[in-house]
């Protein structure tokens, strides 16, 4: 131990390895309170890679929660605002911003790479959404919530055990396909909460993946810890039959030579022909007016989605947008980060027998 250790103290915990931490790589998904707070305690604590996704900007009122955001972030994105605070933290954490939505963010084989993913959302949407990407690798969840005075840290580490998802009804857990169910509903707002709960609840979130990165055993999966009450306690959680967030991706992933910045025909090219490679997220085709000029090339612009219509120009029609999950439907020299697909992503690709293979891009 010298006086210029930065991990003296950490060597005198028992079971404690820097070495271990610095060359793990994280994967924070959600970078508002929670995120900031756990992305601070993981890149305090040596972690060697934070990947940090978020698609959103920072906001006056992330600042009494954030302690990695200022009055000038205000406007950044803020997967780009925390890099740079954490950058001052820990100058040995490699920290990658990516600020973008979890699909188009993070690849699968990132989240099969990440020895913890961190789960810091605030909708239910989004978290279904996560469980189901990290079922699909086998990739080690800890995830976590904050009410105004409570929180609750739910772990999945293991594909065959019960999860969060198990704990909800079939219309909660399809909240991804509802855009306004009566769990996201605009009207009941968000749930009030304040840095003494985040906190909390992000120091028991940072503790689960410090010792899942050591390969420790947790003996809960679900925790709930209650301010008020002074209760921290393990929830016991049961498997439903009907969750769907259980099953693996089956067969071998093949590495495929191509990253995310390659074109849509490129990758058809690299495959058998009559393959049909898809996306797990559906990405826009320009409107088309059947009744004029019926053509059907794909964009690369996701701007189109944001616009829900638009007219024909020629008769002056509304055009209903269109999307696609079959990459041979996008122009080919769309890039796939373009159509939302996300570095070192593992791509389903349908064989004409009609069972499916695995292409796992290269970074
Ligand atoms: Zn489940
Ligand atoms: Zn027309």
């Amino acid at each position: 131990m010298t006086e210029n250790d930065r991990f003296a103290r950490e060597r005198l915990v028992p079971g404690w390895d820097p070495g271990t931490f610095g060359r793990a790589t994280a994967v924070v998904v959600g970078v508002g309170a929670l995120g900031n707070e756990v992305a601070k305690n993981l890149a305090l604590a040596g972690i060697g890679r934070l990947v940090l996704c978020d698609p959103d900007t920072v906001e006056t009122t992330n600042l009494s929660r954030s302690v990695l955001f200022g009055p000038h972030d205000v406007g950044r994105p803020k997967t780009d605002a925390a890099a740079e605070a954490l950058g001052r933290l820990s100058a040995d954490t490699v920290v990658e911003p990516r600020a973008h939505d979890l699909a188009a963010g993070v690849g699968l084989g990132e989240l099969a790479s990440a020895a913890v993913v961190l789960g810091c959302l605030d909708s239910l949407r989004s978290r279904m959404r996560l469980l189901g990407r990290c079922a699909l690798v086998e990739a080690p969840l800890v995830d976590g919530g904050t009410g105004p005075w409570e929180g609750e840290v739910r772990l999945r580490l293991d594909t065959r055990e019960a999860c969060y998802g198990c704990t909800l009804t079939a219309h909660q857990r399809s909240a991804d396909d509802v855009p306004w169910s009566c769990l996201d509903a605009p009207a009941a707002g968000p749930l009030g909460t304040s840095i003494g709960t985040t906190a909390l609840v992000a120091a028991w979130m940072t503790q689960a993946a410090l010792l899942t990165v050591l390969g420790r055993p947790l003996p809960y999966r679900m925790l709930r810890v209650e301010s008020l009450t002074g209760r921290c306690a393990p929830v016991v959680m049961t498997r439903a039959a009907d969750c769907p967030h259980h099953r693996p991706i089956e067969g071998d992933v093949t590495a495929c030579a191509l990253n995310n910045r390659a074109t849509a025909g490129e990758l058809a090219a690299a495959l058998a022909p009559g393959a049909e490679p898809l996306t797990w997220s559906r990405f826009p085709l320009l409107p088309r007016c059947g009744a004029c000029h019926p053509y059907t090339e794909a964009v690369g612009d996701r701007a189109v989605a944001d616009t829900p219509f638009s007219r024909c120009e020629r008769c002056g029609r509304v055009l209903r947008p269109r999307f696609s999950n079959r990459l041979r439907d996008a122009a080919p020299h769309a890039r796939l980060d373009e159509l939302g697909v996300p570095p070192e992503e593992i791509l389903p690709v349908r064989q004409p027998r009609g069972d499916y293979t695995w292409h796992r891009l290269s970074s």
